[in-house]
């Protein structure tokens, strides 16, 4: 029986395949638009280039300063770009952090973005922004963050590190496994996530072995497409919540602190969340959801434990606290000592035990 449900689409329009990077022309002609400002992250500035030459006439300039959690001053600055050069829409290319600029341009001029996601994160398909001003990070969701277009184009992921591709790709799975237990899942989104945790677990053992495996590429960057509607169509909860207080206070990288967290959340949660569990096992091919995550990762070679990525054992105790502060909507309740004994066992990084 199909229980009652509410689902709410989010629009955009998406290109997916290999050598699509070509369509961008035709794509922003679609949007009536005709001076892209061009966006990266100072790493990627080889590709911005040749977005840019691939615009010739369409594009206005460049903007090569994309940061890390979308700093307000590096956005101001763009926005300053925008005017100078009288751009009337914008294209990112890359991973979260330069997707994040795109969206903060939208925010304050309310121009059309194509984005062209090089990672997994998954960014490009929420109406999710956060910004940092002052060291603070603050989240907002809104749709006129979301962009209009978004070009997959496989070949561009081919060059995502071995060890980025494993913890960005499970950054993904977790938003896909959230989405089964929050309080608003809908069959239309559960979906997508056990489609989008099978479709990454299966690529990422072939990627780590042979990084340009194109068959490969093309099943995670559609896994990682569908682990990103997830996230921007449904709530989140504790695993979320702990990364975010992780990243936002103890300065963790992103993509590694979801890798290490998942398999114990995922713990954590199993006893509230039976079917949510059989689910992600099934999508994994693993007995135990819990331990299949942790499974993953340490056969990616990825992070296992908070220690080996920057934590300090004498945050522990502060890192419970905050995390249990205004928690969001959990499955299992939020009880201090259990989320301390939590993140004792991923600092440790210990494998979950079987219920
Ligand atoms: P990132 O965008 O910071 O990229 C990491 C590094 O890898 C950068 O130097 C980038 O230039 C480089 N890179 C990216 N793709 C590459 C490729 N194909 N080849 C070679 N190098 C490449 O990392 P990320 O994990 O994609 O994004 C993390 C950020 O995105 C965080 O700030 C996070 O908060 C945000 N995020 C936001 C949402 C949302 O919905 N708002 C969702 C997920 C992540």
């Amino acid at each position: 029986m199909t229980e009652a449900f509410t689902y709410t689409g989010l629009p955009a329009r998406v290109v997916f395949g290999s050598g699509t990077l070509v369509r961008i022309p035709e794509e922003l002609r679609a949007l009536g638009c005709g001076r892209a400002l061009v966006l990266s992250t100072p790493e990627q500035l080889e590709s911005a280039q040749t977005v840019a030459s691939r615009l010739g006439d369409l594009c206005a300039g460049t903007f090569t300063q994309a940061a890390m959690h979308t700093p307000v001053e590096v956005t101001e600055r763009a926005v300053k770009a925008v005017r100078e050069m009288d751009a009337d829409c914008t294209v990112a290319i890359g991973g979260g952090s330069t997707t994040g600029l795109g969206k903060a341009i939208a925010l304050r001029t309310d121009l059309p973005q194509i984005v062209v996601p090089t990672t997994y994160a998954g960014s490009e398909v929420t109406p999710i922004l956060g910004e940092t001003q002052d060291g603070r990070k603050t989240t907002q969701r809104s749709v006129k963050v979301l962009p209009e277009v978004i070009i997959y184009d496989v070949d561009l992921t081919l060059t995502l590190p071995p060890a980025l591709s494993a913890t960005s790709g499970i950054n993904a799975i977790a938003h896909a496994v959230e989405a089964l237990y929050t309080q608003d899942a809908n069959p239309v989104i559960s979906m997508m996530a056990e489609r989008g945790i099978e479709a990454l677990a299966r690529a990422l053992p072939p990627i780590m072995k042979n990084p340009v495996d194109k068959g490969a590429r093309s099943d995670a960057l559609f896994g990682a497409w569908l682990c990103g509607m997830c996230l921007g169509a449904v709530g989140m909860a504790l695993h979320h919540k702990l990364c975010h207080t992780l990243g936002g206070s103890f300065n963790l990288p992103h993509a590694e602190t979801h890798t290490v967290v998942l398999p114990h959340a995922v713990a954590y949660n199993a006893p509230a969340a039976p079917d949510a569990m059989t689910r992600v096992s099934i999508a994994l091919g693993a007995s135990n959801a819990a331990q299949g995550l942790f499974d993953l990762a340490k056969s990616l070679g990825a992070p296992t434990s908070l220690g080996e990525i920057g934590m300090r054992e004498a945050d522990l105790d502060r890192a419970a606290e905050l995390a249990t502060l205004s928690p969001y909507w959990n499955p299992r309740a939020i009880e201090r000592d259990a989320i301390r004994a939590l993140l004792d066992d991923a600092f440790y990084g210990r494998r979950p035990h079987s219920p």
